[in-house]
């Protein structure tokens, strides 16, 4: 019955996590408070009043052999860790830990997260949306019709003559998530 089911449908905001909300350089997987990206905890507890939260991260150097997977989950689940301490609930963290050359599914721009949260937790993705430094981030959104936001921390100012015209910029996760309230 899906009419029943579009009216249990929330919507969602997927965060990217090195760059957008920890700082990208940070492989350490011992993060600390500085690890992270300045306002990134006021961001996602204003975002957590109205939406689910989510992150999605492409770990490609674990794939690459330059981080261990063990590193890399120890430094998600610190992650994690942290934010919980500071109130703040993720619904669920989705790591790629491959490289590109694999073909993966799951590696972003692919939108295999996306839909996987959109079964699991009845996520609304036309009335999501994707933050992150990279353009990537914002195609991954954009596929299926979330909004995607592109921030200026991490890789974003490098990058963001690659962006397709029209996206919308920010200069951190804090105000793109003051833009997503006003919505
Ligand atoms: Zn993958």
């Amino acid at each position: 019955m899906p009419e029943k089911n579009e009216k249990l449908k929330r919507s969602a905001v997927f965060l990217d996590q090195g760059g957008t909300i920890i700082y990208d350089d940070r492989r350490d997987k011992n993060i600390t408070r500085d690890s992270f990206i300045p306002g990134a905890f006021e961001a996602l507890r204003k975002l957590q009043e109205k939406h689910l939260l989510f992150i999605v991260t492409n770990q490609s150097s674990v794939g690459l052999g330059k981080m261990s997977r063990e590193d890399a989950e120890c430094l998600n689940s610190n992650v994690m860790k942290m934010l919980v301490e500071g109130g703040i609930r993720i619904t669920e963290h989705y790591a790629c830990m491959h490289k590109r050359d694999d073909e993966c599914e799951c590696i972003k721009p692919k939108p295999f997260f996306l839909h996987k949260a959109a079964e699991e937790y009845l996520v609304d993705l036309q009335s999501s949306f994707v933050i992150g430094d990279h353009p990537h981030d914002v195609e991954f959104g954009e596929k299926v019709g979330a909004k995607g936001l592109y921030v200026l921390t991490g890789h974003g100012e490098k990058h963001r003559g690659d962006l397709p015209h029209g996206v919308t910029v920010f200069s951190s996760v804090n105000e793109a998530s003051d833009w997503i309230i006003q919505q």
